[in-house]
């Protein structure tokens, strides 16, 4: 086990309460930056789409900021782009044949710790032409976020949000980012310091996050994941825990909502049933399965 994992498993509850905080579109406001001017146009270059690129970057923004995988981990997301790009009418008639990353999609399969660590020495081990590329785009990626992706605060009410978890909850950053990424972020606008960890992709999966912090630490109705994505749902779910959706689109209105009512119907035992169940579905209505093209 890496000593990244032991640091959450080594976690010993200080408060009666335990809330996993999703990073990128629910306290930070850097979905669209990072995805339209990092990500997307590295996915256009390293993977020769440039003739296709207006259905690229429709494709990689319905993927990854307009459904239901809106938020997954960067390797799932360049694996559905490219199926569902290859699947595209105009990039047929276009004579341009996607990669089907099938070396990527067969690592996805036997690994969890989907990130350049955990890739590289799989490509030390199996030195794939699809693994090499996806490194390639991945570390790119990584170059140009640590260029680009500065000066986005938190959303308004999240630092306030933090301190009144931190009464009562232990608080930890569950994320799919890289670590160095989120360290900077989180250090950028002084606030590394509201939570007791901070977890990124090279830690596992959301749902090993909260398995490994809190499962079995805290009764599983004292475990709240908050998230803007279905992904983080999931993540709570798959360890009986609570979920509070930021909406994407009106994060605000949802940060407000937690401080007013949601945190202290946490805390009082009162947040489980219809009104976590009205808040999911208002939050399901937001992003839809299939992509408008097809
Ligand atoms: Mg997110």
């Amino acid at each position: 086990m890496s000593d990244a994992v032991q640091i959450l498993k080594d976690l010993e509850p200080a408060r009666e309460f335990f809330i996993g905080i999703d990073s990128d579109g629910c306290v930070f406001d850097s979905m669209e930056l990072k995805h339209k001017e990092c990500f997307c146009p590295q996915f256009i270059n390293h993977f020769g789409l440039q003739a296709v690129s207006k259905y690229a970057r429709e494709t990689w923004q319905f993927v990854n900021l307009y459904s239901t995988t809106r938020g997954v981990n960067r390797f799932k997301a360049l694996v559905r782009a490219l199926e569902l790009l290859a699947d595209r009418d105009e990039v047929k008639a276009r004579a341009v044949v996607p990669s089907r990353a099938e070396g990527v999609r067969k690592w996805i399969e036997r690994e969890s710790k989907l990130g350049n660590p955990a890739l590289k020495a799989e490509i030390e081990r199996n030195p794939d032409p699809d693994l090499q590329q996806a490194m390639a785009w991945s570390l790119e990626v990584n170059e140009v976020i640590g260029k680009i992706v500065r000066d986005v605060p938190p959303f308004p009410g999240v630092v306030e949000s933090i301190k009144c978890m931190n009464q009562k909850a232990d608080t930890v950053v569950v994320s799919q980012t890289p670590a160095e990424a989120l360290e900077r972020e989180w250090k950028e606008h002084g606030i590394d310091g509201l939570v007791r960890a901070i977890a990124g992709q090279e830690m596992g999966t959301k749902a090993e996050h909260l398995a490994l912090a809190a499962r079995d630490k805290y009764p599983a109705d004292k475990i709240l994941m908050l998230g803007d994505a279905p992904g983080d749902f999931k993540a709570a779910r798959a360890n009986g825990a609570l979920f509070y959706p930021v909406v994407p689109g009106a994060e605000e209105a949802a940060w407000q909502r937690f401080r007013d009512e949601a945190l202290d119907r946490f805390f009082a035992g009162t947040y489980a049933g219809d009104y976590e169940k009205k808040l999911i579905r208002e939050f399901e209505k937001s992003l839809p399965e299939n992509p408008p093209w097809s």
